[in-house]
């Protein structure tokens, strides 16, 4: 029996996370939080908003699945990993923003940190066949695979949050629409696999069956194929080194496309790659920056192309100098995001 505390239980991945465990008796939810929806009666220990410590303390639990969205998935994320409890991690931005700071909390903790982000979990389980040499990120390319910046001005929200494949909360179909999912994903995979930056390519593959793809030095490589569903990487996280069964069809095959990403237009994959290469508080400003301009976005402040203008921005204005310790990172975060207020979004 694996006890689990999911926070972000009203999400898209926290209520397919619910699917999952509720269909697996070896599964028991012992604890939920989310942002401010209502979930008494969800688990034994429930909380809505507010610091997730002391609930966490509590319910002792096996695995903490994060499925919070953005910075603010941050505590969990340190929590478990600092004591050593199993991290299923669907919230990137933490690990993203905090870098080398996770990696050594994780080093202290000695547990395990199993991606469900659907790429990173295909990563994941080609890797563990050898050392990977260098790897693929599929990406699906998003509504608007394909248009020119000029065709992009006028966006609307309502546009930019219908996902060709995938459906998920707003803020990550925004990020897929800009392409900035895919730059948070390959700064992802750069922490979770200890690989350099030019060895994670990125493809443009826009019915999403393939999910990664590792090569091996002896010329092999292996990829991950499956339907697009969240379900199947929540439950490899959660059933780890097991398999449980899904609700999920078993996948046809039929002809698989890909293309080079194209970066001139979709400018938030290179800007992540760039602040992932420079290092140091630079993922964590190009995280809050992005977080902010989806947000101003979203609430009708600012236009699609916008988003990328405000992270290029803050980006050329912070320091990035290296995080000591948490303190330190939350006052880079803060201080992207409030470069973005001066940046008029
Ligand atoms: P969502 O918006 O649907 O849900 C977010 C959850 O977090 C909700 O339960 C909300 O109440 C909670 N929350 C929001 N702000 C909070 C705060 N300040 N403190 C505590 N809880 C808060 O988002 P989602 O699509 O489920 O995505 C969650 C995470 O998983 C994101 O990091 C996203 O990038 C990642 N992810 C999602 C998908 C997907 O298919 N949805 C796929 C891969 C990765
Ligand atoms: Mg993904």
């Amino acid at each position: 029996m694996k006890r689990i505390a999911l926070l972000g239980a009203t999400g898209s991945i926290g209520r397919q996370a619910i699917e999952v465990i509720d269909a697996n008796p070896e599964l028991e939810l012992v604890a939920a939080t989310s942002g401010s929806q209502q979930i008494e009666g969800l688990a034994r220990l429930t909380q809505v908003g507010g610091d997730p410590t002391a609930l966490l303390e509590r319910a002792a639990p096996d695995i903490v699945l994060n499925a919070v969205v953005g910075f603010a998935g941050l505590v969990p994320t340190m929590w478990a990993l600092e004591r050593g409890v199993t991290l299923a991690l669907a919230n990137k931005e933490s690990l993203v923003a905090a870098g080398e700071l996770a990696l050594a909390a994780r080093r202290r903790g000695g547990g395990a940190l199993l991606p469900v982000d659907s790429e990173h979990s295909a990563l994941y389980q080609c890797a563990l066949l050898g050392e990977p040499e260098s790897m693929v990120l599929t990406a699906s390319g998003g509504p608007f695979r394909g248009r020119s910046a000029v065709e992009l001005e006028a966006v609307t929200p309502a546009q930019a949050l219908v996902h060709p494949t995938w459906s998920m909360g707003p803020k990550i179909t925004i990020d897929s629409a800009t392409l900035a999912n895919k730059g948070l994903e390959l700064i992802e995979a750069h922490f979770l696999f200890g690989l350099a930056y030019e060895r994670i390519e990125v493809v443009i593959h826009p019915s999403s069956i393939v999910h990664g793809l590792v090569r091996f030095a002896d010329g092999a490589a292996i990829a991950h194929l499956g339907n697009p569903d969240m379900r199947v990487p929540i439950s490899y996280a959660l059933n780890f080194p097991e398999r449980a069964a899904t609700p999920v069809p078993p996948l046809t095959l039929r002809t698989l496309e890909f293309f080079e990403p194209d970066l001139e237009t979709f400018t938030l994959l290179a800007l992540a790659r760039e602040a992932g290469e420079r290092g140091g508080t630079y993922p964590c400003a190009f995280n809050a920056a992005n977080e902010e301009a989806v947000g101003a976005f979203l609430a009708g402040r600012i236009g699609f192309l916008d988003i990328a203008g405000t992270v290029a921005e803050v980006l050329a204005r912070v320091d990035g100098a290296a995080a000591r310790d948490l303190d330190e990172l939350v006052e880079a975060d803060r201080q992207a995001r409030e470069l973005v207020v001066v940046a008029g979004a």
